[in-house]
């Protein structure tokens, strides 16, 4: 295939837009390199469009429009345009959705220019209002970073003139400044940590495997705060010396700011940061750099994954058995499998870290298709905490409490003592569930298939599921008595509550994901928790991903039980991950931990695993059971979801496809369903789901693109297919 193509010649273009096929056009004036920008005329509009390949020039050739232009962008890879066909195969997701999730950077091949950018001056402002306070506010808390008009005004909420009045008065500077600064380099030979001999062990195979340029993955398995963070920064480091990027993905953007600290620490500068949070300026000239090789090392959430890296030499996931690196909307795809996938395209290294590593991983560690690292022992003095169930069967609780006696003597020890103590429960709000002790009624969401939760901070009723809103009524909804309705179970909230009752002095922090309106109002409030601003954390899940708290010396987990029950095969394994990710946050510095668990089944194998910390044990049973049931990593699914406003519609359609199994028999697969689905109703639409099931080396792709086009869709249903879904 010819890579060049000269002025006239037929170029196929993909673009973003929904066609199936390529557009054929005539290359520009000087021609077009095959992985072009460009940009090409369509109907009456201008669309953005890579070129793919020769055109096939298969119909009138006087009516075929000519390229318009070639975009100041870094021509598309011939890696990059595999990947993003293979991760379109994999997920059967149309090439236009995957060009779309590849170009997500605003002003694409705009050429560079000066614009005004405004940072903060010296000046104090005459009079201070709200509205100046925010703006003043917003480019403290941004430090360095300078902000365009339009998201200065956006992002402080308030008119630009706001700004402009601060402009004249000194208090905010403006200044032309060319867009798409380079970063600052980076520096691998600053001297890292002094590493142990394990550390310096695994640091050692990741850099030999780095250095011979070929593809691998390591699975770098270690309990929380055995440095493992300190070992994959060695690996950037050799990756960076060999002149190649480095990508870091992290599930949390909360987790970045401690993290990008701890980089710039150890290469003397900032990496280049790519998550929502993310201003646009920011994420145009991020897209950039990482395209034309000045951005060394990016540190992102997983739609990281797919920015046009020039020559990626190593990926690492950290945390690599967390849910949020499948992506649950558009394309669903999971960023821990198509790293692995970049990877051997780009004969890159994949390092996946984890305490508690996905049951996927194990197993193919186990088998040897991934190479195994592991660090046994923390860093320091610290050990991993001791473990015990709290029985609850055994314990005097009045109603509506959840702080056992037992957990409230162990808190009251760290207090007295000056060490902090977190107490965790995974559920958001005030109360799970409020019911009318009148008719027995409980609220639920007008959409969903989900219960309204109670948020005493918001002072509103919230789902969950859709986040549709209310505030909380004063009658019953069902029977229109008055006042009867009461929460019922705990939420952070109510435990907070509970908690200010039985430990007046001590200072109290919640962490959950809703009480914060930002990131960055989240980061603060982990970096004042961390420095001893707080002797009771609170929290959801939020708190069991990295943060290092290190006066932090007890665990008590309010309700261990909750997440074993539910018919969701992996309910297991994330509850085994979890509570060892949360006990693992005690005792992180000098101090040995303790965790405790509230439970009402102390006997559970999966409480008995955590407790006496035989992983392996849980692990070779757990494999043991999906490999009997035939489910991933053995075998492989899918899910199909179809969703309607009506529920009718989508079983019906749902059972014309379960009877139209001829492509799945072909290759042996199994179809299930239909059935509701895990959440069965969503924003009004109901959900209905069929489960395929097939052997592990069955073209389960191919079967399931034919078995789904034989049935007509109506047009208010649509259909989504997940391959390897999280919930089976
Ligand atoms: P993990 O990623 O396994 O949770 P980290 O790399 O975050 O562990 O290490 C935990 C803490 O111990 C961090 O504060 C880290 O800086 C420190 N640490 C780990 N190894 C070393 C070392 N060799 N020298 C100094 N500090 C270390
Ligand atoms: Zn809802």
């Amino acid at each position: 295939m010819p890579s060049h193509f000269e002025e006239g010649a037929l170029v196929g273009v993909l673009t973003t837009q929904p066609l199936d096929r390529l557009l054929d056009y005539k290359a520009p004036e000087g021609g077009c390199f095959v992985g072009a920008f460009v940009e090409v005329p369509l109907g009456p509009r201008k669309v953005l469009g890579v070129v793919w390949g020769p055109g096939r020039g298969d119909f009138d050739i006087s009516k075929i429009r000519s390229v318009i232009r070639v975009l100041d962008a870094a021509p598309m890879l011939d890696e990059m345009r595999q990947f993003l066909g293979r991760v379109a195969d994999y997920t059967l997701t149309p090439m236009p959705a995957m060009l779309r999730l590849a170009t997500r950077s605003p002003g694409l091949g705009d050429p560079p220019s000066m614009r005004k950018v405004y940072r903060l001056g010296h000046a104090e402002p005459d009079r201070m209002t709200d509205a100046r306070r925010r703006v003043l506010e917003v480019l403290s808390e941004y430090g360095g970073l300078s902000f365009t008009l339009g998201e200065l005004a956006e992002t402080a909420g308030v008119t630009s003139s706001v700004v402009k009045g601060l402009v004249k008065q000194g208090a905010v500077s403006e200044e032309e400044s060319p867009r798409d600064l380079p970063y600052p380099r980076l520096d691998p030979e600053l001297p890292g940590k002094e590493l142990t001999g394990d550390q310096a062990a695994g640091a050692e195979v990741l850099g030999a495997a780095i250095r011979s340029g070929a593809y691998g993955t390591t699975l770098l398995k270690g309990v929380t705060g055995s440095g493992k963070t300190e070992v994959y920064l060695e690996a950037v480091a050799e990756c960076l010396r060999k002149g190649r990027q480095a990508l870091v993905l992290l599930p949390e953007i909360a987790l970045t700011a401690e993290f990008l600290k701890r980089v710039e620490a150890r290469f003397g500068a900032m990496p280049t940061e790519w998550h929502s949070g993310v201003t646009m300026t920011e994420r145009r000239r991020a897209w950039k750099m990482v395209g034309e090789g000045g951005a060394q090392l990016v540190v992102g959430a997983r739609s990281a994954l797919f920015l046009p890296f020039r020559d990626l030499g190593l990926i690492v996931i950290d945390e690599e058995h967390d849910t949020s690196y499948k992506q649950e909307d558009g394309v669903l795809y999971n960023a821990r499998d198509m790293a692995v996938l970049r990877a051997s395209i780009a004969s890159a290294q994949v390092v996946l870290a984890s305490a508690t590593p996905s049951l996927e991983s194990w197993v193919n560690a186990e088998s040897g298709k991934y190479s195994r690292l592991e660090l046994k022992s923390r860093f320091g003095a610290s050990e991993l905490p001791d473990m015990s169930a709290i029985d609850m069967r055994d314990e005097d609780l009045p109603s509506s409490s959840w702080v056992s006696p037992s957990l409230q003597a162990a808190v009251r020890e760290r207090l007295e003592a000056g060490e902090q103590s977190l107490l965790f429960l995974n559920r958001r709000g005030y109360a799970p569930v409020t019911i009318c002790r009148a008719c027995g009624h409980q609220i639920a969401c007008d959409h969903c298939d989900a219960r309204m939760v109670e948020h005493r901070f918001l002072k509103r009723l919230v789902c969950h599921q859709c986040g549709e809103t209310k505030p909380m009524p004063e009658v019953c909804p069902s029977c229109e008595v008055e006042g009867k309705l009461a929460p019922v179970g705990p939420g952070v909230e109510r435990l907070h509550e509970e908690a200010a009752a039985l430990f007046p002095d001590a200072r109290i922090a919640v962490l959950s994901s809703d009480l914060f309106g930002s990131a960055r109002a989240l980061k603060a409030k982990v970096e004042e928790i961390a420095s001893g601003g707080a002797d009771i954390v609170i929290g959801t899940q939020l708190v069991a991903k990295g943060h290092n708290f290190p006066l932090l010396t007890l665990v008590g987990v309010i309700d261990a039980d909750l997440g074993l029950q539910g018919s969701d095969l992996r309910a297991a394994e994330r509850t085994f991950q979890l509570m060892r990710q949360v006990a693992g946050r005690a005792g992180r510095a000098e101090r040995a931990g303790l965790a405790l668990l509230q439970t009402f089944q102390p006997e559970h194998p999966v409480i008995r695993a955590i407790l006496s910390g035989d992983e392996e044990g849980f692990w070779r049973a757990e494999a043991a059971e999906r490999k009997a049931a035939g489910v991933p990593p053995y075998g492989r699914m899918a899910g199909i979801v179809i969703s309607s406003p009506e529920a009718q519609q989508a079983f019906d359609i749902g059972g014309a496809l379960a009877r139209a199994d001829g492509p799945l028999r072909r290759i042996g697969a199994q179809v299930f369903g239909p059935a509701p689905a895990p959440i069965a109703r969503i924003r009004g639409r109901h959900r209905v789901r069929l489960l395929v099931k097939a052997e592990k080396t069955a073209p389960l792709q191919a079967a399931l693109a034919q078995w789904v086009a034989q049935v007509r869709l109506p047009a208010n249903l649509r259909l989504s297919i997940d391959i390897d879904p999280q919930n089976f």
